[in-house]
C-alpha cells in the first residue's frame, strides 16, 4: 500500500542537536522555567530538554511540586476512570514486544462475538464504569472493519440495570480518512494510537511484519483522523524501546505539528512502559528501560510542557507507582483491567491470552477506595464529548476558571451515582465524606451549581451533568 504523507514534522536532527547541546540545568534557569510553567503556557523543546537533565534532588522536588500545583489548578482533585475492553487478540503484525504478534504460537487467540462483547460490557457496567477503551489486534474477522463498527454499536446499546457505557474511546490500527469518518459516525470519543518509538531505526527493528512496519502511515494517522473530524486524539509512546528524552522531544514535534495544522494538540498522552509479555524476549529485557525516577520526572515535565492535555496512567504500573504519579499530573486512570479478550467474564484474566502482564490487579472498588483515601475524587464523567466540547472547545474550557463550573460538579455527580449504584457500605461512607469535603472547598457559585445536581442524583435521576 502507498503511504500518502511522510511524517516530516518529526525531525530527528533537530531533536538530536537539542540533546547534544545538553543545556546545563543550573538552578536559576530551572527556576525560571518553573515560573514560566506556572503561567500555564507550556514549554519549548529546549526547555523540556533542560529540565530532563535535572538530577539534583532539591530541583527535582521543585519540578514535582510545580507539576502538583498545575495539576491541582487545572484538574482539581479529579481522576477520571475508564476500563479497556479487548475485543480481539488476533494480529497480522509482528511487533516484537507484544504477545499478540502474528507468529506468537504461545498465545491463545480469541475474537469476541458481539454477544460476548455485550457480556463484557455488562460486567464493566456492573463495576461502575461509564467509559471504555476498545482495543484490538490488527487482523480483523471476515466482515472486516464492519466488525469494529458493530462492536462499538453493541457496547453503546448494552444496558445493565440503570447503567450504560457513555463514552467509547478506541485504540486501534491507523485508518484511512474514510474509515475515520465511519468511526466518528459510530460515536467514538478519542482515537488513541501510540507511535511506540519516533526513532526510525528502532521502529524498523521492532516492527518486523505487516502494515505497522510503515512508520509514516502510523505517524500521520492523527492527521487523517483530524481531517475526518475526530477532534480528540490520544498520543503515546512505548517506553523502553529507545532513549526517553529523544522520544519525548519527538512527541513534542508531533504535538506542535497538530497544533499548527489543526489548531489543537492531543486530547491525551499515555505513558506505557514495556511490561513482560508471553512469547516476547524484548518485553522482559527492554533495551532502554526507564527507571521509576526518570518515569516520574518525565510525567512531571510533560505536565508543565502541555498543561491542558489529559495524561493517562494504565494498570501496567503497580499501585505504588500509580499513586505517586497522580500528584504529578495524571488525570485519567484505568482500573480493574484485563488485557485478554473475554477477560472480565473469565474473572482472573488468562495470562496466555493477555497482551502483557499487569502491575495493578486491584478491583475497581479497591482503586476507588484508594483514590478517595488519597483525597482524589473518582470521576465517571463523560459530559464534554457528549456536549460536543472536543478539540479546541475542550482546550478553551480547560482553562482553570471554566473547568471549576463543569468538571468538578460533573465529577461529584457521577461519583455519587457510582456510590448509589455500585459501591459497598465502606466505600459509600468514605465517598460521601469526600463529597462533603469537596463541597465545602467550593466557592458559592460552584456549590450553587453542584448541590442541586447531587440532589437530583439522590432522587434517582441519572446522567446528570453540565
Ligand atoms: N494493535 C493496535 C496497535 O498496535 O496500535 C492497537 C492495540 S495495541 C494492543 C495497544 C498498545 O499496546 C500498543 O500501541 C503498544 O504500545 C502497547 N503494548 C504492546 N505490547 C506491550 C507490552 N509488552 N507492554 C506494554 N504495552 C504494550
Ligand atoms: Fe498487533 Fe498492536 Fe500488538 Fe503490534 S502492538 S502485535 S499491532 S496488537
Amino acid at each position: 500500500m502507498v503511504t500518502e504523507q511522510r511524517a516530516d514534522f518529526i525531525n530527528p536532527e533537530v531533536v538530536e542537536s537539542i540533546l547534544t547541546a545538553r543545556a546545563v540545568p543550573i538552578a536559576s534557569r530551572v527556576r525560571e522555567l518553573l515560573a514560566k510553567a506556572r503561567e500555564l503556557e507550556g514549554l519549548s523543546m529546549e526547555e523540556v530538554a533542560c529540565l530532563s537533565f535535572v538530577e539534583s534532588p532539591e530541583l527535582l522536588e521543585e519540578i514535582f511540586s510545580t507539576a502538583r500545583q498545575i495539576k491541582e489548578e487545572i484538574y482539581g482533585s479529579r481522576l477520571v476512570f475508564f476500563a479497556p475492553l479487548y475485543i480481539s487478540n488476533r494480529c497480522s503484525n509482528e511487533c516484537t514486544y507484544c504477545a499478540f504478534r502474528a507468529t506468537n504460537t504461545e498465545l491463545k487467540r480469541r475474537t469476541l462475538t458481539l454477544e460476548e462483547i455485550a457480556e463484557e460490557t455488562r460486567i464493566l457496567i456492573r463495576q461502575g464504569h461509564k467509559r471504555v477503551l476498545v482495543v484490538a489486534g490488527e487482523a480483523l474477522p471476515p466482515r472486516g472493519f464492519q466488525y469494529i463498527l458493530d462492536a462499538i454499536h453493541t457496547i453503546y446499546e448494552t444496558r445493565e440495570g440503570a447503567g450504560e457505557i457513555r463514552r467509547i474511546n478506541v485504540n486501534l490500527a491507523p485508518q484511512t480518512v474514510e474509515r475515520f469518518r465511519q468511526l466518528k459516525s459510530a460515536g467514538i470519543g478519542t482515537f488513541q494510537l501510540f507511535q511506540e518509538t519516533y526513532h526510525r531505526p528502532t521502529y524498523a527493528a521492532v516492527h518486523l511484519r505487516g502494515r505497522k512496519r510503515d512508520y509514516d502511515w502510523r505517524a500521520t494517522a492523527f492527521d487523517r483522523a483530524m481531517e475526518a473530524g475526530i477532534d480528540d486524539v490520544g498520543m503515546g509512546l512505548l517506553f523502553g524501546l529507545y532513549d526517553w528524552r529523544f522520544e519525548v522531544l519527538s512527541m513534542m514535534q508531533h504535538i506542535h505539528h497538530l497544533e499548527e495544522r489543526f489548531g489543537v494538540g492531543p486530547h491525551t498522552i499515555s505513558f506505557p512502559r514495556i511490561e513482560p509479555a508471553v512469547g516476547s524476549d524484548i518485553a522482559s529485557h527492554p533495551p532502554f528501560a526507564v527507571g521509576n525516577s526518570d518515569f516520574k520526572k518525565m510525567i512531571a515535565i510533560l505536565r508543565l510542557a502541555v498543561p491542558y492535555t489529559g495524561m493517562i496512567m494504565s494498570t501496567r504500573e503497580t499501585a505504588a507507582v500509580r499513586r505517586e504519579t497522580f500528584a504529578l499530573g495524571i488525570s485519567q486512570i484505568s482500573a480493574g483491567s484485563r488485557t485478554d479478550p473475554g477477560g472480565y467474564k473469565d474473572g482472573e484474566g488468562d495470562p496466555q491470552g493477555s497482551q502483557f502482564q499487569l502491575g495493578d490487579h486491584r478491583s475497581v472498588e479497591e482503586v476507588v477506595n484508594d483514590v478517595v483515601s488519597l483525597g482524589y475524587t473518582p470521576s465517571f464523567c463523560t459530559a464534554c464529548y457528549r456536549l460536543g466540547r472536543t478539540g479546541q472547545d475542550f482546550m478553551d474550557l480547560a482553562k482553570p476558571g471554566e473547568i471549576k463550573y463543569h468538571c468538578q460538579p460533573n465529577a461529584l455527580s457521577t461519583f455519587l451515582e457510582y456510590l448509589c449504584d455500585y459501591a459497598g457500605p465502606g466505600a459509600k461512607s468514605a465517598g460521601e465524606k469526600l463529597i462533603s469535603i469537596e463541597l465545602q472547598r467550593m466557592d458559592r457559585q460552584q456549590a450553587a451549581c453542584t448541590v442541586p445536581m447531587l440532589n437530583q442524583v439522590r432522587r434517582g435521576e441519572r446522567d446528570v451533568f453540565v
